[in-house]
């Protein structure tokens, strides 16, 4: 039996990827601090016998008792708001705690996939986005301190790869969405949902001319789990090129949801990129990989979850 160790396993990727690799047979080890993740999101797991939980900061040195075959480094602020909340945090997450999971996968002779994300692009010149382009990121404004921790781990990794000849992936993942994401962490799929829902009108930031590509949670734990089991070492796009304004996307939330609020407009936050979206020729030709679910269908699927939650949860603001 495979054994697998998932940082950040009780967040929105992080517990899907666990739900996955159990479903293939692996023995699972999820470790999380629960600084924006929730245990409820893998709660469904604690009776399983291929599961164990580790309450751990990966910033600080991290140890596992037992053999390990693949690690999967997911631990992370991924939201705005979250990452400009706790920003220094998240700044050690991407350097530190990356480099404790590759010390353990060279310890352990594991195979190590790490979670990188579209905004090593940055604010993008280069449009769709392929994976030579080197990006446009400004280290010192309030979003660099998630985008150049990114942009270390990914050196980082490599500097593991060719000098210890570690086995490692690096997975650039552009903007998804499913369940269990946090209703309150700002990002736009659960902020418009959870705005309609309530019965508010919905927060467009600047013009809402800026362009996002939007990838449901299957696809994109397809994408990483075919990612894990190549043997292609260079960074690749996982991510789906259907790309729609936000504007364009707060009106589709409002046709979906059936909320008769309106779009307010807010000032536009620094540094939030104008547009994006990934060229997947790579992910094509190495992985074989394409999204497969639509929008309109994922969109649904997710309304449906959020609908699900306590009124409670619905209520509770964050922000
Ligand atoms: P999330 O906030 O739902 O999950 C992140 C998890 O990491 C949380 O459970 C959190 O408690 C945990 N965590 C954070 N710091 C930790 C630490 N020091 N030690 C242990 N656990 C820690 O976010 P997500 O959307 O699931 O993102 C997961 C990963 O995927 C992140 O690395 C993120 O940068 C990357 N990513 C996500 C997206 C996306 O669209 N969801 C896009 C690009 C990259
Ligand atoms: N956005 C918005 N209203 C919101 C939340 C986000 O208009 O209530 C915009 C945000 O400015 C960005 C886009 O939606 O242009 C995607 O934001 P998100 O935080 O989901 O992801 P990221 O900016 O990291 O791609």
């Amino acid at each position: 039996m495979k054994r697998t160790l998932i940082t950040g396993a009780a967040g929105f990727l992080g517990s899907h990827l666990c739900d996955r690799f159990i479903a293939e047979g692996h023995y699972v080890v999820g470790m999380d601090n629960l600084i924006t993740g929730d245990f409820k999101n893998i709660g469904h797991l604690f009776e399983n016998e291929n599961f164990e939980f580790s309450h751990h900061d990966v910033t600080k040195f991290v140890h596992t008792p037992s053999d390990l075959d693949y690690i999967l480094h997911f631990a992370s602020p991924a939201s705005p708001i979250d990452y400009l909340k706790i920003p220094i945090q998240t700044l050690k997450v991407g350097s530190l705690g990356t480099l404790n999971l590759l010390g353990l996968a060279k310890e352990k002779n594991a195979r190590i996939l790490v979670a990188s994300t579209s905004e090593v692009y940055g604010n993008p010149l280069v449009h769709p986005q392929n994976e030579e382009y080197y990006g446009n990121v400004s280290p010192i404004g309030p979003r660099g301190v998630y985008d150049e921790a990114k942009r270390f781990m990914e050196s980082i990794t490599m500097a593991y790869h060719r000098h210890h000849g570690l086995e490692t992936r690096i997975v650039r993942i552009f903007n998804t969405y499913g369940s269990r994401m946090r209703l309150n962490d700002g990002r736009v799929v659960p902020a418009f949902m959870g705005q309609a829902l309530r019965g508010e009108d919905l927060t467009v930031f600047g013009d809402g001319s800026q362009t996002r590509s939007f990838t449901y949670i299957d696809d994109q734990v397809e994408g990483i789990f075919r990612l894990l089991m190549s043997d292609y070492v260079e960074p690749v796009n996982i991510g789906n090129p259907d790309e729609t304004t936000i504007k364009e996307f707060a009106e589709e939330i409002i046709k979906l949801t059936g909320t008769d609020q309106k779009i307010i407009y807010k000032p536009l936050p620094q540094d939030d990129p104008l547009q994006r979206q990934p060229d997947i020729t790579r992910a094509k030709e190495i992985l074989g990989w394409q999204p497969k679910v639509h929008r309109s269908e994922g969109l649904k699927k997710v309304f449906e979850y959020f609908k699900s939650l306590s009124s409670e949860e619905l209520q509770k603001k964050e922000h």
